[in-house]
C-alpha cells in the first residue's frame, strides 16, 4: 500500500558521488523514493557546479591506454558479475523504479548483452585500407584509417525508464573505445547507475574513465553541456530537454535519442491472436514506459471489433501490482504524477468521444493497463507521447490512411506491422517516417548491437546501438604511406 509518511526501506542505501575513484559524500542529498511503497530507498549526493567541473576535469586529465584485450576483459567480467547478481541488481532497480521483477530480470539480461557486444566490438579491427592506384591519376600509395577516442570528455545523460540499460548503452561503447565519461543518470533512478559503475570498477576499469554525478538538472545540466572539455553529449530522454540541449551544445557533437509515439499497425489479413499478443507486450511491458512502447494501435476497421475483443481480454489478464510479487507482470509507473497524467489524458479522450473498455484506474503510482477505442488522431492521448500502459485504438480503412495517421505526429522512432502482404510491407518500410519498421514484432524489438534511433522529433538520425555508438564516440583518422 502507498504510505503517506516517508519511511526508510530496510535496504536503504546512501550512495556516494563517484569522481576519479573517490567515493564522495555531500552535504546536500536527493531522496530516492520507491514508487510502490513510498519508502525512501536511498539518497544520492546533490552535486553543485564545482563538483561537475571537478568530474569533467578529472576525466579530461586522464588518457586511457587500455589495450583492446583489456577493454574487452573488463566488459566481459562485468557482464558475468551482473548475471551472477541478477537478483540483487534487479531488486535494487525495482525498488527505485517500481518496475516489476519480471521486467527487470529481462533488463539485466539486456545490459549483459550490451556489455558482451561492446567487448566483442572492442576486439574487432575497425581500420580500413585503400589502394591509391585506382584511376589514371593514381599513385602507388595506400590510405589507412584508424579510430581514435575523443580528445574531450563524453557527457552521458540518461532517462528513468530503463534505469541500467540506458546507462549501459552509453558507458559500454565509451569504454570499448577508450573514452572518458561523466555520467548524469536520472535523478529518479540514480542507484542502479551507481551500482553498474561500482561493478565496472570492481572488474578493473580505471576509475577516472567513469565519473557519476547526481543532482538537480536545473542546477548542473548547463555546466555539463557547455564545459570547455566536453566534446560530445549523448542524451536519451524527452523531446523538450533534448532540443534545449541541442540549442546549448554549440560546437559539440550531440547524440539525441528522444521520445516516441510508435504505432502497431494491424491489417485485415493478420492473425489476430498473434497481433493482440504483440499489442499487449508492446503496450504494457516495462509499465508502458519504453520510448518504443506501442502508444497507438492502428487497426483496419473490418477487423477492429474482433481484434479489440482479444486485446481487452489479454489486457484484463495482464497482472499488475506489487513489483516484487512474482505473479505480477507489471509494477508501478515511475511516480504518482505520471499516473495522474495518464488518467487525465484518458479522461480527456473519453469526454471527446473515446470509449473506455478496461482500466483507467489508479492507486498511487499504480495505473491499470487501459484500453480505449474510438480514438481520433487529434486527441492528446495519441498526439502527444503517453508514456504509460495505455492502448488507444484508432480504426482506419485504407493503407494510405494508416500511413498518413502513422506519420501524422511529430515523432518518428519505430513501428510494428502485422500483415503478411509483401506488397504492403514494402510500402510500410518505404513510406513510414521512422527509424525502424518491425514486421510481426513490437516496435521495441532490436538487438543491442544493431543500429537504433529515430528521426523527426525522436532524434537527429544518428543512431545508438553498440556499433553506432562506438562510431559516434571516435574520430576517424586517415594516414597514407608511400607503397601500394
Ligand atoms: P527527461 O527528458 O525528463 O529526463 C532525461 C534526463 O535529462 C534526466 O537525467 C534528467 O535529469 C535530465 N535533465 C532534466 N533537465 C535537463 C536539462 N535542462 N538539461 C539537461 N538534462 C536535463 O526524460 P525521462 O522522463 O527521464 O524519460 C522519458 C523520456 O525519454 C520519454 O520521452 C522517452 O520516450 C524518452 N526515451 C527515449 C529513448 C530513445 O532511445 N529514443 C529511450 C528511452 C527513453
Amino acid at each position: 500500500m502507498m504510505a503517506t509518511v516517508i519511511h526508510e526501506h530496510p535496504s536503504f542505501r546512501a550512495a556516494p558521488m563517484l569522481i576519479g575513484g573517490r567515493r564522495e559524500t555531500c552535504g546536500r542529498v536527493l531522496d530516492v523514493i520507491d514508487p510502490y511503497s513510498g519508502q525512501r530507498v536511498g539518497t544520492v549526493p546533490m552535486a553543485g557546479i564545482e563538483d561537475v567541473r571537478r568530474a569533467i576535469e578529472t576525466a579530461y586529465a586522464y588518457r586511457p591506454r587500455l589495450t583492446r584485450y583489456a577493454r574487452a576483459q573488463i566488459l566481459e567480467r562485468v557482464a558475468a558479475l551482473l548475471r551472477e547478481r541478477t537478483e540483487e541488481a534487479s531488486d535494487l532497480i525495482s525498488r527505485e523504479s517500481g518496475l516489476s521483477k519480471k521486467d527487470l530480470r529481462y533488463e539485466i539480461g539486456r545490459v549483459a548483452d550490451v556489455l558482451l557486444f561492446a567487448a566483442k566490438e572492442a576486439l574487432r579491427d575497425d581500420s580500413q585500407s585503400f589502394s591509391c592506384d585506382l584511376t589514371p591519376h593514381g599513385k602507388a600509395r595506400r590510405v589507412f584509417t584508424q579510430c581514435e577516442p575523443l580528445d574531450g570528455v563524453i557527457v552521458a545523460i540518461t532517462p528513468f525508464n530503463h534505469p541500467m540499460n540506458q546507462v549501459a548503452h552509453k558507458v559500454a561503447p565509451a569504454i570499448a573505445t577508450n573514452n572518458r565519461v561523466v555520467l548524469k543518470p536520472s535523478e529518479k533512478v540514480p542507484l542502479s547507475a551507481q551500482y553498474l559503475a561500482e561493478l565496472l570498477y570492481e572488474a578493473g576499469l580505471p576509475e577516472p574513465m567513469l565519473q557519476v554525478v547526481t543532482g538537480d538538472p536545473r542546477e548542473i545540466a548547463d555546466e555539463l553541456i557547455t564545459h570547455r572539455h566536453v566534446q560530445l553529449v549523448t542524451f536519451t530522454g524527452g523531446v523538450a530537454i533534448g532540443k534545449s540541449i541541442a540549442a546549448k551544445a554549440g560546437y559539440r557533437r550531440i547524440v539525441l535519442e528522444l521520445g516516441g509515439n510508435d504505432p502497431l499497425i494491424v491489417l485485415e489479413d493478420a492473425d489476430l491472436d498473434r497481433a493482440a499478443a504483440l499489442a499487449v507486450q508492446g503496450s504494457y511491458r516495462n509499465s508502458g514506459q519504453r520510448c518504443t512502447a506501442v502508444k497507438r494501435m492502428l487497426v483496419q476497421r473490418s477487423i477492429a471489433a474482433p481484434f479489440t475483443e482479444r486485446l481487452v481480454e489479454l489486457t484484463r489478464a495482464w497482472t499488475f501490482g506489487d513489483p516484487f510479487d512474482e505473479d505480477n507482470e507489471m509494477g508501478t509507473v515511475i511516480d504518482e504524477r505520471a499516473a495522474l497524467l495518464f488518467k487525465s489524458r484518458v479522461d480527456e479522450a473519453i469526454t471527446q468521444g473515446a470509449r473506455l473498455l478496461t482500466g483507467n484506474t489508479r492507486r498511487g503510482a499504480l495505473f491499470a493497463p487501459t484500453v480505449i477505442d474510438r480514438v481520433d488522431p487529434s486527441m492528446t492521448v495519441v498526439r502527444e507521447e503517453t508514456f504509460g500502459p495505455v492502448s488507444p485504438i484508432i480504426a482506419f480503412d485504407t493503407v494510405d490512411e494508416a500511413i498518413r495517421i502513422s506519420n501524422g505526429t511529430a515523432y518518428g522512432l519505430s513501428s510494428g506491422i502485422c500483415t503478411n502482404r509483401l506488397d504492403l510491407i514494402r510500402r510500410f518500410v518505404d513510406e513510414l517516417q521512422v527509424g525502424t519498421v518491425n514486421i510481426w514484432e513490437v516496435p521495441g524489438y532490436r538487438i543491442e548491437l544493431s543500429p537504433f534511433g529515430g528521426i523527426k522529433d525522436s532524434g537527429l538520425g544518428y543512431k545508438e546501438g553498440v556499433q553506432e555508438a562506438m562510431k559516434s564516440f571516435t574520430n576517424l583518422k586517415t594516414f597514407s604511406l608511400p607503397w601500394g
